[in-house]
């Protein structure tokens, strides 16, 4: 996919001391490339590339140590500019309800998104009204109804013979009536966008002034979905737009091509059925999610929580130098436990995913407790310097910490490789100053 070819492109350049402008023209030949592939728009592609090109000529990159970083944090910085910058909020009306309407073509994930929305609006306090709009597709409204009584929201219907207009106005006065502070409807699609679906779609604009319109699009069909944004943005002015089903196969297009082609930004994606697979979008962690960073910003806003920050900063020192030791591991082991489920934090540090299918590491809470066990029967000696550990001292760690050998060996090769990871994470930093943007 697009981060294998991005990584690939970027392992070229990352052991570089020295890049020149055919380094970079290859390297922006694999990339455009990459982006193409994965059904990016054509002219975003060139824009991007253009732009790309321009920076890492530019002086500060063949004057760092490390241009091959600087190259992907540029690359990075454009990739999330690109798909709008910072997140974008939903709207809200200073005097509610506020009104979220739904559109997008039949089977995009509408009325899932709806529920969904409602449950995500539901747990930050506030009271829903989702409104059956779509009197077309056989048991839509149905299937609204048994979504709001799994959430407890209630749905308001007039069935399939009253106008989707009138459904609207006659919703949004319940709305008022019963003081919802936010009301979400649900509307038709069609296969394609066509002339009637856009004419019902304008009168319930007209007739509820929606602070959001929500364009709900399917993110596996790439180009189709940035070409289904575009129409319906110029008939309808949209505010935001949903992408779903971003668990499946996509290549990753949509997502990046949306907000350069409607100038529309993603506000929600949706990463499966349950009602629970919402998320804002936040375009920087797409961007290194897209870059194979693993999703370090979501990991670094948990740690901020978690981690006592001088020791954090203490570790990225020794990071730096590659000082790390067993005592440095338990303890980094400790703070990383605080964090939450251990298999979920790995999964957001790069590198970890691969190494975690590798050497089968299974990190569950009860694991960590032998771990330490293993670590605290070494000699200080031993915890500075695991080189020194050889077979008989394996032998006597594991009857002091009544582990087996198996388990003193797999720690010892874990730990080797956690070193590798650090000194290829440290290899990441800017020698010049501070983590790299990158990561
Ligand atoms: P609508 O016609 O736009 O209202 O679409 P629906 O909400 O009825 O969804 C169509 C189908 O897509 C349903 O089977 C949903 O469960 C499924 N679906 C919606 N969002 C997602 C998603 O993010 N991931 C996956 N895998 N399926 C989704
Ligand atoms: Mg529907």
């Amino acid at each position: 996919g697009l981060t294998t070819r991005l990584q690939n492109v970027f392992g070229k350049l990352r052991g570089k001391g020295k890049i020149s402008e055919d380094d970079v023209n290859d390297a922006m030949r694999e990339v455009r490339l990459a982006l193409l592939e994965a059904d990016v728009n054509f002219k975003v592609v060139k824009d991007f590339i253009g732009k790309v090109k321009e920076k890492a000529l530019g002086k500060e990159v063949t004057e760092s140590f490390t241009p091959g970083m600087v190259i992907i944090d540029i690359v990075n910085k454009e990739l999330t500019e690109l798909m709008g910058g910072t997140q974008s909020k939903l709207n809200k009306n200073n005097r509610p309800p506020t009104v979220i309407m739904m559109a997008g073509l039949q089977g995009a994930g509408k009325t899932t998104t709806t529920g969904k929305l409602a449950k995500m609006l539901q747990k930050q306090g506030n009271r829903p009204l989702l409104i059956a709009g779509d009197i077309y597709r056989p048991a839509a409204i149905k299937q609204l109804q048994v979504l709001g009584e799994q959430l407890n929201v209630p749905v308001f219907s007039l069935g399939d013979q009253v106008s989707p207009v009138e459904i609207a106005r006659q919703g949004l006065q319940e709305a008022k009536d019963k003081g919802h502070d936010y009301v979400i409807i649900d509307t038709a699609g069609r296969l394609h966008i066509d002339e009637q679906l856009m004419e019902e779609l304008k009168q319930i604009h007209t007739e509820t002034k929606p602070d959001e319109v929500l364009l709900v699009v399917d993110a596996m069909t790439g180009q189709d979905a940035v070409n289904v944004a575009a129409s319906f943005n110029e008939q309808l002015s949209l505010t935001g737009v949903v992408l779903t089903k971003l668990d499946g196969d996509t290549r990753g297009g949509a997502a990046l091509s949306v907000k350069a082609v409607t100038g529309c930004p993603i506000k929600f994606i949706s990463l499966g059925e349950k009602l629970d697979a919402l998320e804002p979008f936040h375009p920087e962690r797409m961007a290194s999610r897209i870059l194979g960073m693993g999703d370090m910003l979501s990991l670094i806003e948990k740690a901020q929580s978690g981690i006592d920050e001088k020791k954090a900063k203490e570790m990225e020192r020794k990071m730096r130098n590659a000082e790390f030791t067993f005592d440095d591991f338990l303890e980094q082991m400790e703070q990383v436990k605080q964090l939450g489920p251990l298999d979920q934090i790995m999964d957001m540090i790069p590198g970890m995913n691969k190494m975690k299918q590798k050497s089968d590491l299974k990190v569950d809470d009860k694991q960590v407790g032998r771990i330490e066990a293993i670590v605290h029967s070494m000699t200080s000696a031993e915890k500075q310097s695991p080189d020194i550990i050889n077979y008989s001292r394996r032998k006597r760690i594991a009857t002091g910490s009544g582990t087996s050998l198996a388990e003193v060996n797999r720690l010892i090769k874990q730990f080797d490789e956690m070193k590798k990871m650090m000194k290829q994470l440290s290899g990441m930093m800017d020698p010049k100053g501070g983590k790299n943007k990158a990561m």
